[in-house]
Order: C-alpha cells, then structure tokens, then sequence
C-alpha cells in the first residue's frame, strides 16, 4: 500500500545542516528540486549509507561521486524508490517521497534510466521514442503505432517531438532502423531520447558512460545537458572526472555512506577532505 503523505511537512529542514561540518555549504533546501535529508540505509550489518544529506538545486546537473563503496548506487537505489531507507527524508519539489514505491515516484516526476523499458528491438527507432511518451499520450501512441485512428494532431505533435529528440541526439539517419540493430552506444543515446518524451522533473543516472565506446561520451554528455535545456534536474553517478567537470553545474562528494563535500571541481579540488578522501586518489591512478 501507498503510505498518506502528511498533512504538513513539520520537520522539513530550514537550511541546517545535519553534519555540522564547515566544509559542506550552506543548504538551499527551500528551493531544492530534490531534497536528501539524512538517509540511512544498511544491509545486514554494513551500514550503506549514514546520514547522507545534500539538495539538488532546480534545473541543474548534480554530479554524485566518490570512491567504491560510498554509497552513491545506494543513494540512487533510496532516492528512486527501489529500496526503502532506514530512516531519513527525501523531498520532491517540496513533497515527501521516502517509503513510496518506485512507480509511486515516477509518476511524481522523479525516474532513473533502467526505469525507461528497455528498447522494443522489433519497433523502428521512432516508434520506440514514441512509446514512452507520458502516459496521457500513450493511448495516442499506441494507436499511431498500432494503425487504429488517432488524432491527427496529437499524432504529429508527439512525431514531430520524438523526431527532433532524435535529430538532437544524431540518430535521425536510423529512425526507421529497428531498435535491435543500433550499436550499444546508440541504444543508450535511445534511451536518453526516451526519458526526454517521458519529461520527467528529475532524472537520475548511474554510471551511464559504463560499457560505452569513449567516442560517445561527447554525444551523451550533450544528451544529459539537452534533459536539463529541457527543463529536467539531473543527478548523475560517474567515476569519470573529466566528464563530470565538463557538463555538471555542482558535485556531491559521497565517501562511507555520507556527503563530504558539494561544490565546483575548483572548490572541490581544495576541499582537504576531497582530496584525501577521493580526487588524490583518482588524480594517482590516472
Ligand atoms: P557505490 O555505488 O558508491 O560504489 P554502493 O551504494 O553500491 O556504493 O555500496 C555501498 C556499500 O553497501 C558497499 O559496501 C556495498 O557492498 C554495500 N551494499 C550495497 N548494496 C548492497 C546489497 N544489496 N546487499 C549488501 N550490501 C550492499
Ligand atoms: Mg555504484
């Protein structure tokens, strides 16, 4: 069952920080997009996530990053409603969304990629864009998708919305490809035109460089920064640095199970307990 949503969000932090630590900035929960509010999680006796707090600024790209083991899928995993916290808040444009279900959360407005249904290998690369539409329109796509009689206008609106996705994301040369030919690389571009159609308030991505040819990552950091031209808050994983200085606007840093330090890369890279925790140690490995 879905759990009642309070009446009043009583205890919604007015800009505190939990951590008390000088080197976390000043919180903006008031005007936050997506508010973490000191979320614990633990699997048997690993304690996963411990008092993990950040905001997400409206209409930005939040890079989530830190050493293995951090925590960051987890965060993801509580946030997106996969799995519920132990304890600790999570707010939506002002609403509580912690302990609700996954589905619950995406018709809020808050979805992660793997939530998009994996591409209908058998359905044209448009037709697929089509597909996700949201869900007022999925009568109208099926029905265009299926032959039987739509309105001629919705239908072209979605098209011309689906085909300029597309030509945003270079893929206009397959449209009419079957999904199950693209490369891996287009399929995960796909993806990213689908969660466009789907207009969500919030996007979370986890590590979407992984298993992808290099030469892509240009293309979908242009598609990350297209969801947030869009409209989108983005909140993106990834281990790789470059990439996350170039499209993130702000960066969490996560290490055992909590937020120890926001801000630019600049900021960061000044940030002792960054440097010591993580950017040494990737700066070393690179
Ligand atoms: P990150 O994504 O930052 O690498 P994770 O959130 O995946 O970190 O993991 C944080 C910690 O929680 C790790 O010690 C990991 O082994 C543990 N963990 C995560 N998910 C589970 C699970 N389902 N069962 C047991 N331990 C888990
Ligand atoms: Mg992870």
């Amino acid at each position: 069952m879905l759990q009642r949503l309070p009446e009043h969000n009583d205890e919604r932090p007015a800009r505190v920080d939990p951590t008390a630590s000088s080197a976390l900035p000043e919180r903006q929960t008031e005007t936050a997009a997506l508010v973490v509010n000191d979320l614990w999680r633990s699997f048997g006796g690993v304690v996963a996530v411990q008092g993990c707090s950040f905001d997400v600024r409206p209409n930005s790209i939040t890079g989530l990053v830190g050493p293995n083991g951090a925590g960051k899928s987890t965060v993801i995993n509580l946030v997106s409603g996969l799995i519920k916290p132990d304890k600790g808040r999570i707010y939506l444009d002002g609403e509580e969304i912690q302990g609700h279900a996954m589905d619950w959360v995406s018709r809020a407005g808050l979805i992660r990629t793997f939530q998009v249904a994996r591409e209908w290998p058998k359905l044209t690369v448009l037709e697929n864009v089509l597909a996700a539409a949201p869900a007022g329109h999925r009568e109208t796509v099926w029905r265009a998708l299926f032959g039987r009689r739509a309105t001629r206008r919705e239908e072209a609106l979605l098209e011309g919305r689906a085909s300029e996705l597309l030509a945003r994301l270079n893929l206009t040369h397959v449209v009419n490809e079957l999904a199950g030919r693209l490369s891996g690389g287009q399929k995960r571009l796909l993806e990213f035109a689908r969660v466009a159609m789907v207009a969500p308030k919030v996007v979370l991505l986890d590590e979407p460089l992984a298993g992808v040819n290099p030469v892509l990552g240009d293309e979908l950091g242009r598609a990350i920064q297209g969801l947030r031209d869009d409209g989108a808050t983005v909140v993106v994983v990834e281990h790789n640095m470059g990439f996350v200085e170039r499209i993130c606007d702000t960066v969490v840093v996560m290490a055992t199970g909590r937020v120890i330090g926001e801000g630019s890369m600049s900021q960061l890279r000044t940030n002792q307990d960054v440097v010591e925790a993580y950017l040494g140690r990737t700066a070393a490995h690179e």
